[in-house]
C-alpha cells in the first residue's frame, strides 16, 4: 500500500455562478464528511475563489486555482493573478499547464516551468499537468513529450521546491471526449513520470502524487485509480456534478484502504 493520500481534483473550468456554486459546495461538502482517507479539492474560475473560500471554511474541502501569473511580483501586468493573491484568498493548490492553456492560451512549458515555481515562491501546491495528443500517442512520441513538458519543470524549479508537487498525467485526447486511457495506459504513463523525477530524486518521487484525469466518471474511476502509481484524479466534467465527484473520491478513498 502506498503512503500517498489520493488527491480528488475538481476542476471546474468557465463554469458556474454564485447560486450554482454554494449548491454543489454544500452538496459536496455533506457527502465529503463521510470520507476519508482521501484529500478532496475544488478549483472554481478565479472570480468565485472567495466566495467559495467562506463556503468551504472549517470543512476539509480544499480550494484551488486553475491558473495563476508567470510573475513572483506585484506588477503592471493587467488581467494578471499573483500566486500569493490566490494564497491572501484562500487557495492551496493551483493547477499549471492545463492542456487548454496550452492549445488555446499558447503556453509554452518554459511558461509553464515559470508558473510551477511563481507558485511554489508563493506558497502553492502546483498541479502541474502533462499530456500527450492524440497524433503524438498515435506516431510513438507519448514518451518524449512527457518527459519534455516534466522535465522543463524539473530543469527550471529546485527540486527543493517542489515537495508539494503534484504532477496530473492528461492526455489530450481524453479530456472531455468521454474516451479514457486504458488502466495499462495510465498506469504505463505514471510510472514514466516517476521514474523521471526518481533519476533525480528518488525520495521525491515516492511522496509526488500523480494523478490521472481524461473522462473519469463514477464508473471508470476505481479502475482507472487501480495502477500502483495513480494517486487520485483530476476531474473535469464530473466534478460539475456533487455525486459523481463523491462517487470518484469514494473509488479514490477505498484505493488508499486496499
Ligand atoms: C480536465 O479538464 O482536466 C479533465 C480531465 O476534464 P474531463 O474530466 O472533463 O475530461
Amino acid at each position: 500500500m502506498s503512503s500517498r493520500t489520493p488527491l480528488v481534483a475538481g476542476n471546474w473550468k468557465m463554469h458556474g455562478s454564485l447560486m450554482r456554486n454554494a449548491q454543489l459546495v454544500r452538496d459536496v461538502v455533506a457527502g465529503a464528511a463521510s470520507l476519508h482517507d482521501v484529500e478532496l479539492l475544488v478549483c472554481p474560475p478565479h472570480v468565485y475563489l472567495h466566495s467559495v473560500a467562506q463556503l468551504i471554511a472549517g470543512n476539509a474541502l480544499q480550494l484551488g486555482a486553475q491558473n495563476l501569473a508567470e510573475y513572483e511580483r506585484e506588477g503592471m501586468f493587467t488581467g494578471e493573478i499573483l500566486g500569493t493573491m490566490l494564497a491572501d484568498v484562500g487557495c492551496r493548490y493551483v493547477i499549471v499547464g492545463h492542456s487548454e492553456r496550452r492549445s488555446l492560451f499558447g503556453e509554452t512549458s518554459q511558461m509553464v516551468a515559470q508558473k510551477t515555481r511563481a507558485a511554489t515562491a508563493a506558497g502553492l501546491r502546483p498541479i502541474v499537468c502533462v499530456g500527450e495528443t492524440l497524433a503524438e500517442r498515435n506516431e510513438g512520441a507519448t514518451e518524449k513529450v512527457l518527459k519534455t513538458q516534466l522535465g522543463t519543470v524539473l530543469d527550471t524549479v529546485e527540486l527543493s521546491q517542489l515537495r508539494d508537487m503534484v504532477v496530473a498525467y492528461e492526455p489530450v485526447w481524453a479530456i472531455g471526449t468521454g474516451q479514457t486511457a486504458s488502466p495499462q495506459q495510465a498506469q504505463d504513463a505514471h510510472a514514466l513520470l516517476r521514474g523521471q523525477i526518481a533519476a533525480r530524486d528518488a525520495k521525491l518521487a515516492d511522496s509526488v502524487r500523480i494523478l490521472y484525469g481524461g473522462s473519469v466518471k463514477a464508473d471508470n474511476a476505481a479502475t482507472l485509480f487501480a495502477g500502483e502509481d495513480v494517486d487520485g484524479g483530476l476531474i473535469g466534467g464530473a466534478s460539475l456534478r456533487a455525486a459523481d465527484f463523491l462517487a470518484i473520491a469514494t473509488a479514490a478513498a477505498n484505493k488508499s484502504r486496499s
